[in-house]
């Protein structure tokens, strides 16, 4: 739901306090209903608004959301084995968006998904080297040996790795909580990562793409980007 004098104003009518003129001169229309107050919320996705009879298009082409991707759920559009899949969670979203990368199946955090198909190349692009921020757990504790070993770079079968930023948030027993950066999106990269420095992961949950965050969203929940984010990630 949105305030109606930030939508007009976002469709480019007039700014926010012209646009609050405007709704006080009734000449702001929700679904063929005069609104003359200004607390007016409406739901940009349904809604019809119109200006002076004439309907308000958001010069919004594409649209971009943040899910909390939860564990056991796929990122591509399409699976055979018709396990629930991330777009299935979008309800009420009637635009098709895409994941902007993947996060596997018992991966659980930041997923963007957008229909802006320019950005999600540039933003999956190596060259543009996008960080990636995950919590992970490891199996056993981590040496001061195999921590360098991430930080430097781990050789694995398609190559050497980018250095990791790499911190021990906390050990355990037997295992060792890391806060991990990488810069590249190779195929299961964290997890063999870890393996090839002989601590394999236990749980795995991105935190952080580029300048965005997960914030508080639980697992499932999503929300639509704002515009200032939107402009960060461009
Ligand atoms: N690295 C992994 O190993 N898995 C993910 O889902 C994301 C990054």
């Amino acid at each position: 739901m949105e305030r109606l004098q930030k939508y007009l104003a976002q469709a480019g009518i007039a700014s926010r306090r012209k646009a609050e003129e405007l709704i006080l001169a009734g000449r702001v229309k929700v679904n063929g209903i005069t609104i003359t107050q200004l607390g007016s919320k409406i739901d940009p996705e349904r809604d019809i608004v119109t200006f002076d009879q004439k309907p308000v298009k958001t010069t919004n082409k594409y649209e971009y959301y943040l899910l909390h991707k939860p564990l056991q759920v796929v990122t591509t559009m399409h699976d055979p084995q018709g396990r629930t899949k991330v777009t299935d969670l979008l309800k009420g979203i009637k635009t098709r968006v895409y994941p902007v990368g993947r996060l596997d199946y018992h991966t659980e955090g930041l997923l963007l998904l957008t229909n802006d198909g320019e950005l999600a190349y540039r933003l999956m692009h190596p060259k543009y080297k996008v960080a990636k921020t995950y919590l992970v757990t490891v199996k056993g504790i981590l040496d001061k040996n195999s921590l360098l070993r991430l930080q430097k770079g781990v050789l694995l079968e398609d190559g050497l790795t980018m250095p990791a930023k790499v911190t021990i948030l906390e050990t355990g027993e037997d295992y060792s909580r890391l806060e991990m950066t990488i810069r590249e999106g190779r195929n299961r990269q964290v997890r063999r990562m870890c393996e090839a420095v002989g601590h394999p992961v236990v749980s795995l949950k991105r935190v952080k793409f580029g300048p965005l965050s997960l914030g508080q969203l639980k697992p499932g929940q999503y929300r639509k980007l704002e515009e200032g984010e939107i402009r960060e990630l461009k």
